[in-house]
């Protein structure tokens, strides 16, 4: 988030994710994996034959031989309301974080408000819940209320930065819904173990039912991923959405 938000609020119904630096394609697996029979000439042998590393990854995936999938890197910037941070920072293995501090700034009045197509009204019993619309009346509810929540939570923050109240105390009274801004590293192993819990799809033999909020980050994450390393994310689809 920039400096210059001022204490106006800002509410937003979307996320920021930005693929910031980057260093991973499908040959780095195939490099990984030949050095098992190649030794010392399994770079050259990356360049020999493109049909037999399809099918090379296709078995690692297949066979779960997970770690010819961790060497590369990918570094994400990621704005995102806090309880999306809080999701997504459970993600202990192949990830690094570093987060904007209350601390150490002011934190600024950026908040989320669910967008018309979220959906708003959960239904069923635990484990099989299923989402559908809210009503015209629930959508006004919602943005009335978290804004007028946001508004008063954000004053009292303001109020108690004027009295001279320490920015870390202050930050007590601010809500989940405020937005973070972190970078994540991780490579593709752990990547695809995230997507496997934070994306729905029809592809997936272990499906997950993950909130949307943190859905709408894996998903733009994603798509980064795929155009870095399509070979390895067409066999993580054929072989069902399971980290290897
Ligand atoms: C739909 C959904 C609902 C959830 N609901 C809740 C909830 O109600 N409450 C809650 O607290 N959390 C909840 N979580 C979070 C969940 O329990 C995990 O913390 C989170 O998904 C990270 O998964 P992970 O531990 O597999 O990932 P990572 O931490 O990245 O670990 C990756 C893999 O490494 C291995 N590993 C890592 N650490 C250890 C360890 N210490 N010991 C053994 N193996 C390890 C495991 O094989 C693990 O799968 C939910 C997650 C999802 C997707």
């Amino acid at each position: 988030m920039s400096d210059e938000v001022g204490t106006d609020p800002q509410f937003r119904s979307d996320v920021t994710v930005e693929l910031v630096r980057s260093a991973a394609a499908d040959s780095d697996v195939i490099w990984a994996a030949r050095v098992s029979t190649a030794g010392e000439q399994s770079l050259e042998e990356v360049r020999k034959d493109p049909a037999k590393s399809k099918g090379l990854i296709n078995f690692l995936m297949r066979d779960r031989h997970g770690t010819p999938f961790e060497h590369n890197s990918m570094t994400f910037f990621i704005s995102a309301p806090i309880f999306v941070f809080r999701e997504f920072q459970r993600h202990r293995s192949g990830w690094s974080y570093n987060e904007e501090s209350g601390r150490y700034r002011e934190l600024q009045p950026v908040f989320y408000v669910p967008g018309e197509e979220r959906k708003l009204v959960q239904q069923g019993r635990p484990g099989k819940y299923e989402f559908v619309d809210g009503t015209e009346k629930q959508h006004a509810v919602v943005t009335e209320q978290m804004a007028a929540s946001y508004q008063a939570s954000y004053r009292a923050y303001q109020e108690m930065l004027q009295a001279g109240v320490a920015r870390e105390v202050a930050r007590a009274v601010l809500p989940v819904g405020l937005f973070s801004s972190m970078y994540a590293t991780c490579n593709a192993r752990s990547l695809m173990h995230f997507l496997s819990l934070r994306t729905k799809d029809e592809r997936a033999t272990v499906p997950s039912f993950p909130q949307r909020e943190i859905e709408m980050v894996a998903e733009q994450m994603e798509a980064e991923w795929a155009a870095l390393m399509p070979l390895t994310h067409a066999a993580f689809n054929e072989h069902g959405r399971v980290a290897p």
